[in-house]
């Protein structure tokens, strides 16, 4: 069974989601699969050599929209993609939301979230953590096409193995309707989330910190001592720290070498945005947190004060 790729060429993460999705197909879609084309949505085709350079399979096609809005790529994807069997999406904002809304455009399915992809008695199953990321359940797919978004953080990022492009097509869908009752639409440009998904050195608040004093606490030691700095999603959601700050299934999944968690309970959708690190080291008053049991070493304290302490040494 073919699939193929789908990336978002007007974003500014496109190389790094292009080399997530290479890993992903390497390690976690099942040897049965045939990568059949990359297909990329750019603002026109002036960059033509950078997204062949990064395609993630030997045949490219490039979908000029003029910029990129949801609505106007749907309509130009529903005419693309209608031949396609399985579209594999990114595991960012992007990823989710068009593998949705194309699946259900083109009459078939869309799946968000998945870790793994096989093929059995001809079908597609994809995987996905649920319940709180404990259990992996496996969906048969019944209903081709299927668009499916990989789960954040699943893959290891890739380099393109040494293939020749064999193809380049473009698919000029400028002038294609959509989105019409969109009165006017902007970009905002957010902090680069890159900073923590491929931070080294981690530090990770939870609301043992108390508040946005307690954060601010968190943030000096961090500049101080060279590290990037993360938030639990309560944290975030209080609006102690910004919401691109949040670590977790919610948010960012790290991979730190070393991770310090200042009161942080260690919950599984928290846990999960850290576990692919190497060290773990919290601090925690309650002896009995699951964050005690999950990491390599553990200080039954108060959060505020060792940062303090900590801040004297950095
Ligand atoms: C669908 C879903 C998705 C979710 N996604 C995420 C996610 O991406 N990221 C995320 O973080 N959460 C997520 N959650 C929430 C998650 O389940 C937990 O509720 C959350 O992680 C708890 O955050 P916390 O550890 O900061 O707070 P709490 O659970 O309240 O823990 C605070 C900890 O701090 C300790 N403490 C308190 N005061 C001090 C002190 N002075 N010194 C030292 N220790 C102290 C306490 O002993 C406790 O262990 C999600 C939940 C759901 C249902």
């Amino acid at each position: 069974m073919k699939f193929s790729v789908l990336l978002n060429g007007c974003s500014e993460s496109f190389e790094r989601r292009a080399a997530e999705l290479r890993g992903f197909i390497r390690d976690h879609v099942g040897h049965e699969f045939v990568a059949d084309k990359t297909i990329v949505l750019c603002p026109d085709f002036k960059k033509r050599d950078y997204f062949e350079a990064n395609s993630v399979t030997p045949k490219l096609a490039l979908v000029s929209l003029g910029g990129y809005q949801p609505e106007k790529a749907l309509a130009a994807l529903k005419d693309v993609c209608r031949d396609e069997e399985i579209m594999l999406l990114p595991g960012d904002f992007f990823g989710a939301e068009i593998s949705v809304r194309l699946g259900a455009r083109l009459g078939g399915a869309g799946f968000t979230g998945v870790t793994q992809m096989r093929l059995e008695d001809g079908k597609p199953v994809c995987d996905k953590k649920v319940y709180a990321q404990k259990m992996t359940a496996s969906f048969k797919i019944e209903q081709l096409p299927l668009c499916l978004s990989i789960a954040k953080g699943i893959a290891e990022e890739a380099d393109r193995v040494n293939e020749p492009l064999r193809e380049t097509v473009e698919i000029d869908k400028t002038s294609e309707a959509g989105g019409e009752h969109i009165v006017s639409c902007g970009l905002t440009p957010q902090p680069d989330e890159a900073g923590l998904e491929q931070s080294d050195f981690l530090m990770v608040g939870g609301k043992g910190l108390g508040g946005p004093e307690g954060v601010e606490r968190l943030k000096r030691l961090a500049e101080k001592a060279g590290a990037d700095w993360g938030v639990s999603r309560p944290v975030a959601m209080s609006g102690w720290a910004p919401m691109e700050r949040m670590i977790g299934v919610s948010g960012i999944m790290a991979k730190p070498e070393m991770c310090l968690c200042f009161g942080a309970s260690g919950a599984a959708a928290l846990y999960a945005g850290i576990a692919r690190g190497r060290k773990i080291i919290a601090v925690n008053r309650d002896g009995k947190a699951p964050i005690i049991h999950q990491s390599d070493a553990a200080a039954i304290d108060d959060c505020l004060a060792v940062l303090d302490e900590l801040a004297k040494l950095a």
